[in-house]
């Protein structure tokens, strides 16, 4: 493998071939060596990689090559579109040709969400009545026929236009219903495809599905794999925690059963079965809705309470188990997939109302008119992931992010990866030199009622000097709106562009504003954090006005918290720190993109020179200049 990465990395190997002006870089022929040797070896790799370091096509060399000499399936999962996007349209294209120049073929498949994908079925049915009419969505029906039967489109980003979501709901494979696919179907196409590929690109999201599918199931929609590739690793366990979370609400139940009586099958039953099944009905959600009274009562609306007791579900349970053993005995044709659905709602009901797991977080939500919401969810994925996934194959973890001082344990502890290499290789960016640390000396504490003042009237001082290209990250949408409010009349006076994330809004629309226009400010909070990409002089300052500790008033956070302090550990330094500094270090990112970038990051929250652990947090961001004035902007920001 060794003699392989010198021959496509090294100076006048395979890249520099493909690549005008390539030259090699040792950190990353050090990730593509040491993922090599651990594929081979079989083992775990952590590898922490500054920006810049070539960390993907790192990975990607080595992992290319042992799949294709091994007859092996190696997954790909990124958290962020933008990096899946540069994987599957720029460096595995590569990788191919490289791969090619040592005569051995390639093969690799990029795989979403089935909602992401047209139905040909659903497509074809409405490009007929769209030969009959003229209206626009007609027009629109008629191209995406086009691009999906001339140029092979099959997913939505593929068409290359929008599409508007009323329309791709028509068209969207995402509810698939069929048992057996017609050979037009284009996910058939897809399936083929990735069962034929070394490489399969997807996000972390599809994957962790795909593992509750196998958990449950024994099978998943993937193909099995050999290897494992996380990129983007630090977000792994958020993720994970999430797809693997329950819920269970009174809707969940109604649709499913209004669904099931409108089905044929179910109106061609004999008038007293279908009364009997009906009574059924009636009877579970009778049961259910005296459950999710005595669980709601006293609680306000859009609250929640973390549930410390059993819920008694055992006569739900059973009801709406008679009810699918007698219609499973009817041998009620074309309603299985419903059938599935109601016993998967009634098995998550009882593991919610068993609260039997200490690994896991149970709690109630009540939105609107007492609509109760149950929810379970595992506080780590330490214990789903070392069982299901690294005691079975060998995965490497990569991130930017994921160590504290070279120190990998708090994360390897979180997501339960054990016996393990390890590789960190910095940054080639200029810290010392191009960047500099702001933390202004006039801050008042972060939770006092002047600080979004003070944010708003920082900032207008702050964009005195930078004049635009300015990102600004918080910690939560009411603080964002609050500072955005105060803000705005400045910017508008003075003609800045000032752009707020909004729930839902298309983050990389703004994005690209800052990229094209200078006079651009872009406040951003969640998803901000990770995965913008501004490199050169578009961006040159990130300002986050408080350190992004975890909200203690979230279920998950809060369970942790308990489960933390019940065990006698400090909840703060080993959990709330740990987590804020891998998120800043994210948030400080921004700003380097490549070595051309220049600028400064500023923090406006005071603990970051009052409190003892100050030093702490310095330490664990990239060696670079120091200041507490506004004003020495003057000296970092580029001319
Ligand atoms: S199998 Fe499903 S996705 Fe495929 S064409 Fe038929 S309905 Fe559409």
């Amino acid at each position: 493998m060794e003699e392989f990465i010198q021959r496509a990395l090294g100076a006048g190997g395979h890249l520099a071939k493909l690549v005008k002006g390539y030259s090699p870089r040792a950190p990353q022929m050090l990730i593509a060596n040491k993922v090599g040797t651990a594929l081979e070896e079989g083992r775990h790799l952590l590898a922490e990689a500054g920006t810049g370091t070539g960390k993907s096509l790192g990975y990607l060399i080595p992992a290319a090559r042992w799949a294709v000499e091994n007859k092996k399936t190696v997954i790909v999962c990124t958290h962020t579109i933008p990096l899946m996007t540069q994987i599957v349209n720029v460096e595995l294209p590569r990788v191919q040709q490289i791969l090619k120049m040592e005569r051995q073929n390639l093969r690799y498949q990029l795989v979403k969400g089935k909602s992401h994908y047209v139905c040909y079925t659903k497509l074809e049915n409405l490009w007929q009545e769209a030969l009959r009419s003229v209206s626009e969505e007609a027009k629109i029906v008629q191209k995406i026929f086009k691009a999906v039967t001339r140029e092979n489109v099959a997913d939505r980003t593929g068409l290359g236009f929008d599409v508007e979501d009323s329309l791709w709901h028509k068209i969207s494979a995402g509810s698939c219903p069929a048992v057996t696919k017609p050979d037009s179907c284009l996910l058939e196409d897809l399936k083929e495809k990735m069962y034929k590929s070394h490489i399969i690109v997807t996000n972390h999201a599809y994957f962790f599905s795909d593992l509750v599918m196998r958990r449950k199931t024994g099978n998943g929609s993937l193909p099995d794999y050999d290897a494992v590739i996380f990129d983007e690793a630090h977000e792994m366990e958020d993720v994970c925690c999430q797809i693997f979370e329950k819920t269970v609400d009174v809707n969940r139940f109604e649709a499913l059963f209004e669904h099931l009586f409108r089905r044929d099958a179910f109106r061609e039953l004999d008038n007293r079965t279908q009364l009997m099944l009906t009574q059924l009905r009636q009877d579970f959600q009778r049961k259910l809705d005296q459950v999710y009274a005595k669980v709601g009562k006293g609680m306000e609306n859009d609250a929640y309470r973390l549930l410390d007791e059993k819920i008694d579900v055992s006569d739900v349970c059973s009801t709406l188990t008679q009810f699918i053993d007698k219609l499973k005995a009817l041998n009620v044709r074309g309603v299985s997939d419903i059938l599935d659905k109601l016993f998967e709602g009634n098995d998550d009901l009882d593991f919610i109302g068993s609260n039997s797991k200490r690994s896991w977080a149970y709690w109630a939500t009540v939105h609107g008119r007492n609509n109760v919401t149950l929810h379970a969810a595992p506080l780590f994925p330490k214990v789903i992931l070392a069982s299901s996934l690294f005691n079975k194959v060998p995965v490497i973890l990569a991130s930017a992010t994921m160590s504290s001082g070279g120190n990998f344990s708090f994360f390897a502890g979180r997501v339960g990866v054990k016996d393990y290499d390890t590789v960190v290789v910095d940054s080639p960016f200029d810290y010392a030199n191009k960047t500099m640390l702001i933390v202004p000396d006039d801050a008042p504490d972060p939770n006092s009622p002047e600080f979004n003042r003070y944010t708003a009237e920082k900032l207008e001082e702050i964009t005195m000097y930078t004049g635009g290209r300015m990102l600004v990250l918080f910690t939560s949408f009411d603080s964002m709106n609050q500072v955005a409010r105060r803000f705005h009349p400045y910017c508008s006076e003075r003609g800045y562009h000032l752009l707020v994330q909004y729930p839902g809004c298309n983050r990389e629309e703004l994005i690209q504003q800052l990229k094209e226009e200078p006079r651009t400010i872009v406040f951003g909070s969640s998803s901000f954090w990770t995965g913008v990409d501004v490199a050169g002089d578009a961006l040159t300052t990130v300002v986050i006005p408080r350190l992004p500790f975890p909200h203690p008033d979230e279920p998950l956070i809060k369970a942790q918290v308990e489960l933390l302090e019940k065990a006698n550990r400090s909840s703060f330094f080993d959990y709330m720190f740990p987590k804020m500094i891998f998120k800043l270090k994210q948030g400080f990112g921004r700003l380097n993109r490549s070595i051309h970038c220049q600028g400064a990051v500023i923090i406006l929250d005071n603990r970051l020179r009052t409190k003892r652990y100050k030093g702490l947090i310095i330490r664990s961001l990239p060696k670079c200049k120091y200041s507490s004035k506004v004003s020495d902007l003057v000296h970092i920001l580029p001319v």
